[in-house]
């Protein structure tokens, strides 16, 4: 822990571990703690989910998942909760690009029933033009399932710290700088400048990248830490408690589930094999010509690849799932 002065009311605020942006707990002032400068760019999602709103999302959206169990609702409860702040700074970058790369074409030659073709290089060149909000998580603390989160950031709204107060949130401090943010945002905008070339050529020679980024602000996003218990077991949820969205749930698998997938795999596989072995058997024994063999080779592993696909969601599903909504 170190300390600076705050640059709006002189209070002293508490710099934390590899902190980069504080708030005064005064004044509610957003500091950047390196040049000292107010970050007027901070802004706060409003909480539009309670908890109980949010566990009735998150029962809502469980009961709609394949094997959840369906008196969940009435035999879970949540042991614990946590309402936590996160910050993400959101970097508007404007991307102009102008790229040369090579496409193989077939050209084709001679004509009528000789006609050929062999694989030429083109030259093509290309503009692309994109405009994106990317979100670059500000703490270290920040959850999986959030990292690839599009955060819906219409509704925010200034920042105070009485808006998270009111609602007993907790805080995560901004760990990462303003200026190291805009340039990951401006890397991940090239490379999808990049990806976006290559969907037109297949290979990229030369890029001529313009990158603006017209605006960039923090926002905190209130997040649901749920735990809740089902039969025993402890169970983890996260849901957006301003979207209501659920972001991640894990939650008890039926055994019934798990033991019907793995039987329905099994039918298949004995049904499908044994029928499509009696009609090979058959079609070499009994019949003339190629078709009832063929037609008993395809129907065998038609049936072998439902059996697959059965067997294969048997062993993967686990006890419990855990499911980015
Ligand atoms: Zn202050």
């Amino acid at each position: 822990m170190s300390e600076i002065q705050c640059p709006n009311c002189d209070g002293p605020i508490q710099v934390p571990h590899h902190g980069s942006t504080v708030v005064c707990p005064y004044c509610s002032t957003t500091v950047q703690v390196k040049t000292g400068e107010i970050l007027k760019e901070s802004y706060v999602m409003r909480v539009q989910y309670s908890l109980e709103d949010a566990w009735s999302k998150l029962l809502n959206w469980a009961t709609k998942q394949l094997g959840a169990p369906q008196d969940l609702e009435r035999k879970s409860k949540i042991v614990e909760s946590e309402l936590v702040y996160y910050p993400f700074w959101v970097v508007e970058v404007e991307a102009d690009g102008d790229y040369v790369g090579t496409q193989k074409k077939p050209n084709w030659e001679g004509g009528g029933r000789f006609t050929s073709f062999t694989w030429e290089s083109v030259e093509e060149s290309g503009h692309l033009d994109i405009e994106k909000d990317i979100f670059i998580p500000a703490s270290e603390d920040v959850p999986k399932a959030l990292l690839e989160y599009i955060i819906p950031t219409k509704r925010k709204e200034f920042f105070s710290k009485d808006l998270i107060d009111d609602v007993a949130g907790k805080l995560r401090p901004v760990q990462v700088e303003r200026q190291v943010a805009i340039d990951s945002a401006k890397r991940r905008m090239s490379l999808l400048l990049h990806d976006e070339a290559m969907k037109e050529v297949d290979r990229v020679n030369i890029m001529d990248t313009t990158l603006n980024v017209p605006a960039v602000f923090l926002v905190y996003i209130p997040i649901w830490h749920i735990k809740y218990d089902f039969s025993i077991r402890k169970y983890n949820a996260i849901v957006d408690g301003a979207s209501g969205r659920v972001i991640s749930l894990k939650f008890p698998r039926k055994m019934a589930f798990r033991a019907m997938t793995l039987f329905g795999g099994l039918i298949h596989l004995g049904v499908g094999g044994g029928l499509g072995l009696l009609l090979v058997y058959l079609g070499l024994t009994q019949f003339d010509g190629v078709f009832p063999t063929a037609f008993g080779i395809v129907f065998g592993l038609g049936f072998l690849g439902y059996a697959l696909r059965f067997l294969k969601t048997a062993f993967t599903l686990s006890a419990e799932e855990e499911v980015a909504g």
